[in-house]
């Protein structure tokens, strides 16, 4: 308990300090809804920014340095994303691990919370997982989150349009506490949102099936899990086009991330 007030008495300490200028050219130069983000939403962004960054223990995986640009930028998507929620958010992740580019198998030796990440049960796994590259993964029960650089969208790294690797562990960190909520409404707002959810997923398993082109990528059909969270990058990163292609889930995403990013528009 004692920890915990200390931790919001250091955090609030923060929130009073001006925003760095170094880190604001971050922003301008590698983010690109800082020029569309609604003035008053932008402070409330700064703020949480300079929370996390400072709030999060970093460690480079594979002599990755971890910069204070790099810091920023992952921060910013991070923050981003729950500009919509209670401050609640921010006690689920305290561990950042990045690696410079994807990586086999899921281990990243010893994380900062002390987790072996090298072997063991950390999450049960098949066999084959270990060959294929993973691009991210978010451990929700110690709040890790692990992200490759090469994959974070900046001025300088081409990533596929409408994908954020950032966004997308973040959507897995916050999936139980939506649907916490979201069951809590039970009548109201949950029991349609899971219906009118259910039925969007169905739509993308079908169209995956059939091989058809879609707006999301095709490993939004994998799982519900997947498909929300897949949902939620181009949510933010594509907020025009998933609003008049996928207008329900962009809806649905709306509800739960109480932000409508499709009203942002450049300054
Ligand atoms: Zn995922």
């Amino acid at each position: 308990m004692f920890g915990w007030f200390k931790a919001r008495r250091r955090r609030r300490r923060w929130l009073v300090e001006p925003f760095p200028a170094t880190w604001e050219a971050v922003l301008r130069r590698h983010v690109k809804q800082t020029s569309r983000l609604p003035q008053e939403l932008a402070e409330k962004w700064r703020h949480r920014i300079q929370v996390f960054v400072r709030a999060t223990t970093w460690e480079g995986c594979r002599d990755f340095v971890v910069t204070d640009e790099v810091k920023v930028i992952i921060a910013s998507y991070a923050t981003l994303l729950v500009l919509g929620l209670d401050d609640e958010w921010l006690e689920r992740v305290w561990h950042v691990l990045v690696h410079p580019t994807p990586y086999r198998g899921r281990r990243a030796s010893i994380g900062v919370d002390g987790v072996d990440y090298s072997h063991g049960d950390w999450m049960q796994q098949l066999d084959d997982d270990f060959e294929d590259e993973h691009l991210g993964e978010a451990c929700v029960e110690s709040g890790t989150v692990i992200l490759v650089w090469s994959e974070v969208p900046t001025a300088e790294h081409i990533t596929p349009g409408g994908q954020n690797v950032v966004l997308h562990e973040l959507a897995h960190v916050l999936l139980d506490l939506f649907a916490d909520r979201l069951r809590g409404e039970r009548t109201k707002t949950g029991e349609p949102w899971f219906a009118a959810f259910d039925a969007e997923f169905e739509r993308q398993v079908v169209a995956s099936d059939r091989g058809r082109r879609t707006l999301l990528d095709e490993y939004a059909a994998e799982s519900p899990e997947e498909f929300f969270c897949v949902a939620t990058e181009c949510f933010l990163e594509r907020p025009d086009r998933m609003s008049s292609l996928m207008p329900t889930m962009y809806e649905l995403l709306k509800v739960c991330y109480g932000i409508d990013p499709a009203t942002w528009v450049s300054r």
